[in-house]
């Protein structure tokens, strides 16, 4: 359906210099694929996408959809913009337009429909992704969940061949990735051929038939989700998918901020997509642990650490210059104990001063 050869893009910088972007991209996109896009940020992920339908210029190279040269003059790129529908971080809706109007739109002015025909196409379609009630809404009286979720049937009511989404979920607050990501994963099972750049790696994990790593400029590696997550075999794919988020916070005495705390767990877990649920436990867990557990006889350290690929959790508490055990001397049957172990998948104490609990 979209074929990709010797895609290259560089981008002028204010000081003048060249910044090449993209360097020598090849791929094929075959109708009916899920093709996730992965890669650190600043690749180019957005670049491509965006060469992908023309917003942006491409330097050089051969983009043909259904055979047809895009990056030929002669091509009319209206029509092939309209077979590429695009989802954006920001929705990108008409504010000042209601989500019906937002929805139908571009099918009366580009498809030539008639507003009936366009309004009951839009509202069936707002009915799939559960904006029924909310047709008459200005945007700006919607979620951004609900916002991304108009964005999606406003891009469907096009009828397009593909759909590429550029970080839907990013903008969001953590509450509404799912609701966004649950109507792509529909999409899918529809099988709509989809090409999605996003940082959810269990999603891009579940949802993908192909995963392409984007990293200096090319298509570092391709694979399966199954290839590119549990056998890497590039050095940097390696690194990417292996690696582990840490937050690290220190504490001299038992008077510390424990809202501040609190402030920097919920951004830790809003940027690598934990859900609410992990959120509220892990304040729990903290909570319990240092204003309940921890005996505070020196500085403590609080060091997160989260695996993108396993989705694995791991808080470890440490004590500094500790001579016992964090545990000893704390009574089985104390509330807190009680709770940080009904909230953890593990708890234990491997050496003094540190006690490791897994969520
Ligand atoms: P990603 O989506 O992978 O994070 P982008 O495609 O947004 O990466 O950007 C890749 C690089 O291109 C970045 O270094 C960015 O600063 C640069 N870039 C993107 N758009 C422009 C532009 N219009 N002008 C100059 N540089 C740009
Ligand atoms: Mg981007």
């Amino acid at each position: 359906m979209i074929k990709v050869r010797h895609l290259k893009k560089v981008f002028k910088t204010p000081g003048g210099d060249e910044l090449a972007v993209l360097k020598d991209i090849n791929c094929d996109i075959e109708k009916g694929e899920v093709i996730s896009i992965i890669g650190p940020s600043g690749t180019g992920k957005s670049t491509f996408l965006r060469c992908l339908n023309r917003l942006e210029e491409p330097t050089s190279g051969v983009i043909e959809v259904d055979g047809m040269d895009i990056l030929d003059r002669k091509t009319d790129i209206s029509l092939v913009r309209r077979r590429m529908g695009m989802v954006f971080q920001n929705f990108n809706l008409f504010e000042h337009l209601t989500i019906l109007d937002n929805v139908t739109l571009c099918p009366m002015t580009l498809l030539g429909k008639s507003r009936e025909e366009a309004e009951q196409k839009g509202m069936e379609l707002l009915g799939n992704v559960g904006l029924h009630e909310k047709a008459g809404c200005l945007p700006r009286e919607l979620s951004g969940g609900q916002k991304q979720r108009a964005a999606i049937a406003r891009c469907l009511a096009m009828e397009p061949d593909i759909i590429l989404f550029d970080e839907p979920t990013s903008a969001l607050d953590p509450t509404m990735v799912s609701e966004v990501l649950g109507v792509i994963r529909h999409l899918a099972s529809r099988g709509m051929t989809m090409c999605i750049v996003s940082h959810e790696m269990q999603f891009v994990r579940d949802v993908s038939t192909r995963i392409l790593f984007l990293n200096d400029g090319i298509v570092y590696e391709e694979g399966t989700p199954e290839q590119i997550f549990d056998n890497p075999q590039k050095p940097v794919t390696k690194a990417f998918i292996n690696r582990i988020r840490t937050l690290e916070c220190r504490f001299e005495d038992k008077r510390f901020d424990l809202y501040g705390l609190f402030g920097k767990i919920h951004t830790f877990c809003s940027k690598y997509g934990l859900g609410i649920k992990t959120l509220e436990k892990i304040q729990h867990i903290t909570e319990e642990m240092l204003c309940g557990i921890m005996p505070f006889r020196g500085p403590v350290t609080l060091l997160m650490e989260y695996s993108e690929k396993t989705s694995r959790l791991c808080m470890t508490f440490i004590e500094d210059n500790a001579k016992k055990g964090i545990l000893d001397g704390v009574d089985e049957d104390s509330l807190s104990l009680m709770l940080v172990r009904g909230m953890s998948a593990s708890l234990t104490e491997p050496q003094n001063g540190v006690v490791s609990i897994e969520v």
